[in-house]
């Protein structure tokens, strides 16, 4: 029996290495996030100067945006085909 592989095919196996890999990387990528942004929280606590507002608040919306953003591809790589699919190196 001869079998036909002129496309590789998207196996199983490719989804669960890839899934593996946003997990690590979303976590490790979210945990650097959230201490910038846990940063800009103290710094935006402080008040002690106008300035720590104008550091402190953006600093804690891109850190816990960015979180949010690094593991929502997490879920995106579980539950959505195409996009565990589109970002495959072995495919392509
Ligand atoms: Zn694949």
């Amino acid at each position: 029996m001869k079998q036909k592989r002129s496309k590789k095919e998207h196996t199983l196996f490719h989804v669960l290495l890839i899934i593996i890999e946003y997990i690590i990387h979303g976590i490790s990528s979210a945990l650097i996030w959230v201490s910038i942004g846990m940063a800009g929280f103290v710094i935006f606590q402080t008040k002690a100067s106008p300035y720590d507002i104008l550091i402190g608040l953006p600093l804690m919306l891109i850190g816990f945006g960015l979180a949010i953003n690094g593991l929502s591809s997490i879920v995106f790589s579980i539950f959505s085909s195409q996009f565990n699919r589109g970002v495959c190196r072995w495919c392509k």
